[in-house]
């Protein structure tokens, strides 16, 4: 925590409430003290009366009206609230701490007066006396400051950095008046005793609203290409095909093909926002890894035997417990399985593996692995291979049928499952999907 190492001099503070009756008051007792020495020396010493009440009055007189500095309890009562004017109170603290965001506290100068824990993660070692803008740098965001300290009304502004990578930032920044005579409440025409900063970064959001508008672009486009395809076809039989046999019937084996990419299409969109939706809830079923390959690999036997690849099993075990969804977790090992078979023919040998991680060492976590001898991918393109649409090579992909899709799903189930996916790959030499699955707690 920031704390304030040391605080400034205080300027010396008058005693403003001081009125003649007031310190007359305050100096009763030494009055009435010195009044009644007066009265004995007239008494016992004949000082006569006149130059005794003229004394009294004397004394009455520059105590009335001689200002003082005070050093009373109340003067230092008064000095501490001129303090908390300057410097935050504990309380302020420790809510502005609590706070999630980035949060300053600084005074009517723009001078620092305190950093909250957030402010300090993000933004490194600050120092409260600083100006503010020594952390802080956006023109808006101080010009906003400036306006908040002279007409004391909260405003909410938006800003964004460009380095070191796009980010998308929002302050709102509020007056804060202190109670009591010390400071002033929000009265009118009075200026802020601190103003408050509290930044929110609103990067993460906006990609998100980013991917999503480019999603519903992409998908669109990937849907409107089929669908122009069969528009114009049946145009052409409705025309000039009209009483050509032959050519309406190569026409529409096309278009039975531009319907089914449509179908794999909505059918991969719709898988995808039923994982969205699932997203937060783990999976609480065992599943048995070593099953749902063996279930995949029938499956797909048929698809191995056209594109000529021998679909090769390497697993040792009897059984592998996973926590997960059994009808997911066929999902991917069909997608990756499938890929390897698409793209990775060439190698003629697909091979599926299921091993335990580390299985000394506590409870098992568990491996799957396909692999593929085919001609691997650029390495270029692996970080972005999971991403929505995106394709090493979108014309094979479409010609074997594929949407661009099928790794985003995959991802997207193993985030659900809290599992894993690598790649390792080298053009000519084959890719490796490796799905890491954590131990359940069964184990
Ligand atoms: P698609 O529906 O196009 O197959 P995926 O999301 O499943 O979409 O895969 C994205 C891209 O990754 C594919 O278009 C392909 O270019 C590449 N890819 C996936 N698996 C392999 C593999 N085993 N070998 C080579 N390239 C692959």
């Amino acid at each position: 925590m920031t704390e304030v190492q040391s605080e400034p001099a205080h300027p010396v503070v008058e005693y403003k409430s001081a009125s003649p009756f007031n310190r007359l008051r305050e100096a009763r007792w030494q009055l009435v003290t010195a009044a009644s020495l007066g009265f004995a020396s007239n008494v016992f010493f004949d000082v006569p009366w006149q130059a005794v009440l003229g004394a009294i009055a004397l004394l009455v007189g520059v105590t009335a009206y001689v200002p003082r500095r005070l050093r009373s309890r109340r003067l230092e009562v008064v000095k501490q609230r001129e303090l908390r004017r300057m410097w935050p109170g504990t309380g302020m603290k420790v809510t502005v701490d609590a706070l999630p965001n980035p949060c300053f506290v600084a005074d009517g100068r723009g001078i620092t007066r305190y950093i909250n824990q957030a402010a300090l993660k993000q933004y490194g070692e600050l120092t409260p006396g600083d100006p503010l803008s020594f952390s802080l740098r956006a023109p808006s965001l101080l010009e906003a400051f400036d306006r908040v300290c002279s007409s004391g009304a909260a405003e909410r502004i938006n800003w964004t950095e460009k380095v070191p990578t796009e980010a998308w930032f929002e302050a709102h920044v509020s007056p804060v008046y202190m109670p009591g005579p010390g400071g002033g409440g929000a009265d009118a025409g009075r200026l802020p005793d601190f103003v408050l900063v509290v930044i929110r970064d609103l990067s993460e959001q906006r990609r998100l609203e980013r991917m999503r508008t480019d999603f519903v672009a992409n998908a669109s486009h990937e849907l409107r290409t089929p669908l122009a395809s069969l528009t114009g076809f049946i145009e052409t039989i409705q025309g000039a095909a009209r009483d050509d046999p032959a050519a309406r019937d190569r026409f529409l084996q096309i278009m039975l093909e531009q319907a089914g990419r449509m179908r794999r299409l909505i059918d991969d969109i719709l898988s995808l926002s039923r994982i969205e939706l699932k997203a937060h809830v783990k999976p609480a079923a065992l599943v048995d890894l070593v099953e749902i390959v063996r279930h995949t690999t029938d499956a797909l036997a048929p698809l191995a035997s056209d594109m000529n690849v021998e679909i090769e099993t390497d697993i040792d075990v009897g059984e592998a417990l996973v926590r997960g969804d059994r009808d997911e977790l066929i999902q991917v090992t069909e997608n990756l399985i499938e890929n390897a078979l698409k793209y990775g023919s060439t190698g003629e040998k697909v091979s599926v593996s299921v091993k335990p991680v580390a299985p000394d060492a506590g409870p098992v976590n568990w491996s799957l692995v396909v692999r593929d001898y085919g001609e691997g991918i650029p390495a270029e393109h692996l970080p972005r291979l999971t991403e929505r649409f995106y394709r090493v090579d979108v014309d094979s992909s479409r010609a074997l049928k594929g949407t661009g899709l099928g790794l985003a799903i995959v991802k997207h189930i193993l985030n659900r499952h809290r599992a894993r996916l690598e790649v390792e790959s080298a053009p000519g030499e084959g890719a490796a999907f490796k799905v890491h699955f954590p131990a359940n707690d069964a184990d």
